[in-house]
């Protein structure tokens, strides 16, 4: 491909990507999508298709720091933390600890509360544009708990939420088991989060919004970006072959490796990765109805189009270290004692949740250069922020005023 000019280049071909991609293409920008992957194959791929519109509540939290001791050593926790990792990436762990201060917690919560309440009118016109319906079912979301005393624990938290404008109502076990009837779990309570949605396949509805964005006259090259050099006019994106694009605006939304992108000004952000697993269980698609999230096991188990996928857990770690085999035994214990014995899983999956020590993602302007826009950071909710971000970032690429206040997401904060 000839040098080109374009309006807006992207990288990474992930939730963020996509969403940004069809969203400017929508508005008449000239749009290049990068990415060195299948568009949607990345973290989104094996996520667990929840649109968590009610996921406000970051992980960050004071318990987090009273119960860290049984967390990091039981056999049995949905958490796990590489001591050596923790060791060597001292910013990130004691700015995530600050994190867990209440009045902290309280302000995420809010922010991203906001945020959350603008996520269906970000991605409800993607699915209309792409066609997409068929890949969603609106069938809302349920949270178990299986014990008393983390139920009650929970309760404000979940007050909070409410008072994010989250519409839930709680559920005794046996309206749990009336909308649930294969759950072997014995739970204590739930929560019903009316109107939610869950997608059937993440990738598929990726790749849909990529065809649609194609058919939109959208340009797409399977390259990684190495690095940008900003110029007066625009910005200077290098691709790994060494050919050169340029583009009016660069957008970095590469997920968990954002930073590694040189030049962009996100080299010298403190994102970190929480790694999250999954397994699938081809023959138990309708084994349940409706994502089930096991609030104590931290993890859903989500009714596919492939089969029931059991998805979740944290794990501290390095980006680039392999497999943690203990983590997929967790998972697949844990779905046993949830639903029973579901036969033999297809290949286990590990995914990369791109998160700041805030739990609050960026969406603005590099401190190096206003024309590098940094989109990324979403951690465990990004299927559900991609359609918000990309329609943020799309406006600000055509110099429109941003549909809400983006003051808490802005990249300066650090
Ligand atoms: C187990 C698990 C369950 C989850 N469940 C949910 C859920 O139910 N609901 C929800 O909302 N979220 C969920 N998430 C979180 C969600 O998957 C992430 O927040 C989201 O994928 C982040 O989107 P992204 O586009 O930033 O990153 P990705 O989806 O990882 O995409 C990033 C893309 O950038 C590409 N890339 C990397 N480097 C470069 C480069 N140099 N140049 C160009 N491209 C590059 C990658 O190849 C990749 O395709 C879950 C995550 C996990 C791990």
């Amino acid at each position: 491909m000839a040098e080109q000019e374009f309006d807006l280049i992207i990288a990474g071909a992930g939730a963020i990507g996509v969403c940004t991609a069809l969203w400017a293409q929508k508005a008449g920008l000239k749009v290049l999508l990068t990415d060195p992957a299948a568009p949607g194959s990345g973290t989104v791929s094996g996520s667990a298709g929840t649109i968590a519109t009610y996921a406000c509540l970051p992980v960050n939290s004071p318990s987090v720091i009273s119960g860290l001791p049984k967390l990091l050593t039981s056999p049995d926790s949905p958490l796990s933390l590489n001591p050596m990792h923790a060791v060597t990436h001292p910013r990130w762990m004691l700015s995530f600890l600050r994190n867990c201060a209440p009045s902290r917690v309280d302000r995420i919560t809010r922010d991203l509360g906001a945020l959350l309440r603008h996520a269906d009118d970000g991605l409800s016109p993607l699915i209309e544009e792409a066609g997409a319906q068929d890949l969603m079912v609106a069938n809302d979301a349920l949270y178990v708990w299986s014990t008393q005393s983390a139920f009650e624990a929970a309760k404000p938290s979940n007050e909070k939420r409410r008072a994010q404008g989250v519409d839930f109502e709680e559920l005794s076990p046996e309206q749990i088991r009336d909308l649930e009837p294969n759950l072997k779990l014995r739970p204590y309570r739930g929560l019903r989060f009316n109107g939610a949605r869950h997608t059937l396949n993440p990738q598929a509805l990726m790749e849909r919004f990529h065809k649609r964005f194609l058919e939109l006259g959208g340009q797409w090259e399977q390259q990684a970006i190495d690095r940008c050099s900003p110029k007066a006019d625009g910005v200077e994106v290098h691709l790994a072959d060494g050919q050169t694009r340029k583009a009016r605006k660069f957008v970095v939304a590469a997920g968990a490796r954002s930073t590694r992108i040189k030049g962009t000004g996100a080299e010298r952000l403190p994102l970190g990765v929480e790694r999250g697993y999954h397994v699938m269980y081809p023959q138990q698609a309708d084994l349940i109805s409706r994502p089930i999230g096991w609030a104590e096991a931290g993890f859903y188990a989500t009714p596919m189009a492939e089969g029931l996928r059991i998805a979740g857990t944290v794990e501290i770690a390095d980006l680039d270290a392999p497999l943690n085999p203990k983590r997929i035994a967790y998972l697949s214990r844990k779905a046993t004692e949830m639903l029973g014995s579901l036969g033999q899983p297809t290949a286990p999956w590990l995914g990369y949740r791109p998160t700041f020590p805030d739990a609050m993602p960026v969406i603005g302007p590099s401190p190096a250069s206003e024309n590098i826009l940094l989109a990324f950071g979403h951690q465990h909710i990004g299927l559900t922020l991609g359609g918000i971000t990309g329609k943020v970032i799309s406006a600000l690429a055509t110099d429109a005023p941003a549909p809400l206040d983006l003051s808490p997401f802005t990249p300066k904060r650090f």
